[in-house]
């Protein structure tokens, strides 16, 4: 049965009762919903605004998200500290989020790595009691069913590593802003200029007049500013490949894959799709990235991935699970929003404006801390965290 992506709890006009707002977030994607509903439930006078996703990719003129998905992995266990420390904040509050939105979105099902410095990996998940463990590839074989051969060193994590669905991620941080008394506006931003002190925000919703703003807008968004970030949008595609779900297969990366031409696979075991087949979905980097000018995003939103990348990545799916019974396969282009440092965009870049951007391919299981760090910018405290600042500012062009 063919279903609508979820996203309930928005409305399409502001109450403009409330005249004057004190902050807009621009943008209502993963880590601008998440920051939308902190700033609300600190008691900022807030509007949260943007649309949700196109209902016919293949025609729409955006702008377009990069979690236009079933599955996003999350873990502990990470390249870096921070990317450790930002999912594992998040991670804790799941719970709550799920149980006050009354929306799921969690699946605790594990996850494996294959990299050459797992034991890393292992160490900044220890920091917060993960299980996170060493493991070889007999053992994941047997458990699994995953063949890996490529001899790097293997973590396996435990729940609450696993997956989480990000459309409904998205929708319950919205509903939590709404509940918040935020205004949540489900349309484009067309335009802002300051005026009075503050920020006139336009779209087809109207004006939105706000003191401050913190733009979201992901991989878009940039012709609306004067100022530019020193960001790359890399182009990125997935595979997703019928398989019925057998409970044994956990979420995977892994470098150096059998075939080569992309490295950093990883996949989100079989999970259902809103016309109710049931997917594992494969994506990785392809070693000749693909970077797109922002008025080239729409064109790349209107396809279905790189071929060569396809092709790869099947390729790798059918070596790491050679007794899987794989059915047809679907496409989808996305588009991963990447810093020099590796480390997403958390700052003032002007005055009155602040900027949540730039998850490098790793923001969905972290969204909730990137955003509430966002919103603590706007408090009289500023921020908020035993995280250097340093770590996340942002870099204009
Ligand atoms: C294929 C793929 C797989 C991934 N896998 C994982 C994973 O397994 N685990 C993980 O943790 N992360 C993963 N990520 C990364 C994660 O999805 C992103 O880091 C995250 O979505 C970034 O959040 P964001 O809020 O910055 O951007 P988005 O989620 O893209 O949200 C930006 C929002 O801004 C809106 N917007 C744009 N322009 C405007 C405008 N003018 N007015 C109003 N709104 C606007 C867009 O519509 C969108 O909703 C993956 C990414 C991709 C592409």
């Amino acid at each position: 049965m063919s279903r609508a992506p979820f996203q309930p709890g928005v409305c399409d006009t502001p109450d403009m009762s409330t005249n004057r707002l004190d902050v807009a977030v621009i943008g209502r994607g993963m880590i601008g919903a998440a920051a939308g509903r902190h700033l609300a439930e600190a008691g900022h006078r807030t509007a949260l605004i943007g649309p949700g996703e196109p209902e016919d990719r293949h025609t729409s003129q955006g702008p377009f998200c990069s979690h236009p998905d079933e599955g996003r992995i999350t873990r502990i266990a990470a390249r870096t500290q921070t990317w450790s420390d930002v999912a594992a904040l998040s991670i804790e509050r799941y719970p709550d989020i799920a149980t006050r939105s009354g929306i799921s979105f969690h699946t605790p099902c594990g996850f494996i790595a294959a990299y050459h410095d797992a034991p890393d990996w292992v160490a900044r998940a220890a920091k917060y009691g993960s299980d996170a463990r060493l493991v070889d590839a007999d053992w994941v074989r047997e458990t699994t069913g995953i063949a890996i051969t490529n001899g790097l060193g293997l973590v396996t994590e435990g729940a609450p590593a696993g997956h989480i669905n990000p459309r409904r991620l998205v929708a319950a941080q919205t509903e939590l802003a709404r509940l918040g008394g935020a205004n949540v506006i489900d349309a484009a931003v067309q335009g802002v200029v300051r005026r009075n002190g503050g920020f006139e925000v336009t779209g087809p919703f109207g004006a939105v007049i706000a003191d401050r703003i913190l733009v979201a807008t992901g991989a878009f968004g940039a012709e609306m500013f004067d100022w530019q970030l020193a960001v790359e949008r890399r182009a990125r595609s997935t595979v997703m490949a019928r398989l019925a779900n057998d409970g044994r297969i956990p979420c995977l990366i892994l470098d150096q894959p059998p075939d080569d031409r992309v490295h950093e696979i990883y996949w989100v075991p079989p999970v259902e799709y809103p016309d109710g087949s049931v997917r594992i979905k494969i994506g990785g980097n392809r070693k000749e990235t693909i970077l797109l000018e922002p008025h080239e995003l729409t064109d790349w939103f209107h396809g279905d991935g790189d071929p060569i990348e396809i092709e790869s990545l099947t390729n790798n799916l059918s070596s790491l699970l050679p007794d899987a019974p794989l059915g047809d396969i679907v496409t989808a282009p996305c588009v991963i929003t990447g810093t020099p440092t590796g480390a997403p965009y958390i700052g003032w870049i002007d005055d009155g404006v602040a900027v949540a951007i730039a998850g490098n391919g790793s923001a969905a299981k972290s969204s909730d801390e990137l955003g509430r760090l966002g919103a603590t910018l706007f408090s009289d405290a500023g921020w908020d965290s035993p995280l250097d600042p340093a770590n996340f500012s942002p870099q204009l062009l």
